[in-house]
């Protein structure tokens, strides 16, 4: 799960990197509007976080800029004011969400998983897939109900692969979704974690699409 945040204020800006690495989320974090607009060139993230004060673009004009671009990614505007202008001006402007600052984490932290389920047309958190539960809060997974330990790579491909289980993830989308800038990764990293998942959850769980990446395995194999 990449996250772009785009927030000028180093407190708040450190504060939110700390937090959302621990609850799993790989996070891009930028100060200003002209490096957001390259991140949203070059990297597909899965939500964004964006200040509407910010140096050289507006929140706003960044906003308009990706709906341009027909980037469809959840937005989620972090605002100074409390004012109704600015609310509407939000909405009306294509972001899915918006906070008032000073605002608790928690709160925050729900609406992410509130927009990425809406986004992805779901009505709860909790992601099920082939007799595999997986509860992406509180970081437990289960398989017929019996818990399966995973590291936390393992939980991030797995949430990414039960999130579009319909859709084919290639090996740079799951690398996408599983490092981060500064993290380092081996050419066979995916690979290496798809065997360890499968050990976990069954080798039939994944399904291997030569060539094109992988997919989870919706019908529960006998
Ligand atoms: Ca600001």
């Amino acid at each position: 799960m990449r996250l772009l945040l785009v927030e000028d204020d180093p407190m708040i800006g450190d504060g939110l990197e700390i937090a959302l690495k621990q609850s799993g989320y790989i996070l891009d974090w930028v100060q200003d509007g002209e490096s957001a607009l390259d991140c949203l060139k070059t990297e597909t993230y899965q939500i964004i976080i964006l200040d509407v004060g910010l140096p050289k673009y507006s929140g706003w004009e960044i906003l308009k800029q990706l709906r341009s671009w027909k980037i469809q990614t959840p937005v989620l505007m972090l605002t100074a004011k409390d004012e109704l202008e600015d609310r509407l001006k939000g909405l009306d402007g294509g972001a899915d969400d918006y906070m008032i600052k000073p605002f608790f984490l928690e709160e925050l932290e729900a609406r992410l998983r509130l927009l990425l389920r809406r986004h992805q047309n779901r009505t709860e958190n909790l992601l099920t897939v082939g007799g595999i539960s997986l509860n992406p809060q509180s970081f437990e997974v289960t398989q017929n109900q019996v818990p399966i330990p995973l590291s936390a790579k393992e939980f991030a491909l797995l949430r990414s692969l039960m999130e579009s289980p319909s859709t084919i993830l290639s090996k740079a989308q799951l690398e996408s979704r599983l490092y981060g800038w500064n993290e380092e990764i081996c050419s066979n990293a995916i690979e290496v974690h798809i065997h360890q998942l499968r050990k976990k959850i069954g080798k039939e769980k994944i399904k291997t699409i030569r060539g094109i990446g992988y997919q989870i395995q919706q019908k529960d194999a006998c």
